[in-house]
């Protein structure tokens, strides 16, 4: 996963169901334009998205993209039983994409899985989020008991310290994506938490791509408040923390060429050295 991936909301809004939620993302938006992320709306103009085809017959959505499913809500709520079956159909047609299913209701993937789900669809990556040690211990085991190509562990926002031996142990688990909060009344990360997952990773040759600080880390005893996204990703990047290793001044160089981009598009310029 990066910053230049896709993501495709074919619906908006959510229940907040555990402590993870409480800064969630939807409800900052949502607080921000005046909507009740309670109600649950379908995307009227994008649900079809990636099947959407320009003028010439071609799809919009370029091949081998990969794209983050339900980034301000979750794909297995209960609302969007009847959605979802659509949505499924709309994955089955883009075997050429790679669709990465975040969801904090992993109890839920199993009864909800298409007919001709086999033995999983190569294009469909599971992205259990799971926050602290409860919510891992709650959530994991349901992703290892359904039959994947893709399982990955997303331990974000990243507000407790966990263990996740027993499971990278089965071997089932491609990568774990590690990342502390944002927003107001964000909770600490603290470095010894993410140097024991990439121990434990580095132990079961698992990826760990530790992708942001969060706005508070906590290092040696000194909280840092780290207010921008670009500086949250280069100090994660600089921690050396990542497995595999990657070339830090490589990555720190492509996430301020990005940023800079991005931000030249909105007519602003970015505060990377
Ligand atoms: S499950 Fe995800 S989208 Fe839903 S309230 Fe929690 S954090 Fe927000």
């Amino acid at each position: 996963m990066d910053i230049t991936d896709l993501t495709w909301n074919p619906w908006h809004g959510c229940h907040r169901c555990s402590e993870g939620c409480l800064n969630c993302y939807a409800y900052f938006l949502d607080k921000r334009y005046g909507r009740d992320t309670n109600q649950i709306c379908r995307n009227k103009s994008n649900f079809d998205y990636p099947i959407k085809k320009d003028k010439n017959g071609k799809y919009k959505l370029p091949s081998d993209s990969f794209v983050r499913v339900c980034m301000t809500s979750d794909f297995f709520l209960e609302e969007t039983d009847e959605w979802r079956k659509e949505a499924w159909n709309i994955i089955r047609q883009r075997q050429d994409v790679t669709f990465s299913l975040l969801t904090k209701r992993a109890h839920r993937i199993k009864e909800n899985l298409p007919d001709d789900w086999g033995d999983g669809w190569d294009n469909v990556q599971f992205a259990v989020s799971a926050e602290n040690q409860k919510r891992v211990d709650e959530r994991i085991p349901y992703i290892l008991d359904i039959s994947a190509k893709h399982r990955w562990i997303s331990i974000k926002p990243f507000i407790g310290e966990v263990d996740l031996e027993k499971y990278l142990a089965t071997g089932k688990i491609e990568t774990v994506l590690a990342g502390g909060e944002n927003y107001m009344g964000s909770r600490p990360l603290h470095y010894e938490w993410v140097k024991k997952l990439h121990d434990q990773c580095e132990k079961y040759n698992v990826q760990l791509i530790f992708g942001q600080t969060g706005n508070v880390f906590v290092k040696d005893g000194v909280e840092y408040k780290i207010r921008s996204r670009t500086d949250q990703m280069v100090q994660a990047v600089k921690s050396g923390l990542n497995y595999p290793h990657i070339d830090i001044d490589k990555r720190v160089k492509e996430i301020c060429e990005i940023r800079e981009k991005m931000k030249e598009a909105k007519g602003q310029k970015s505060g990377c050295n």
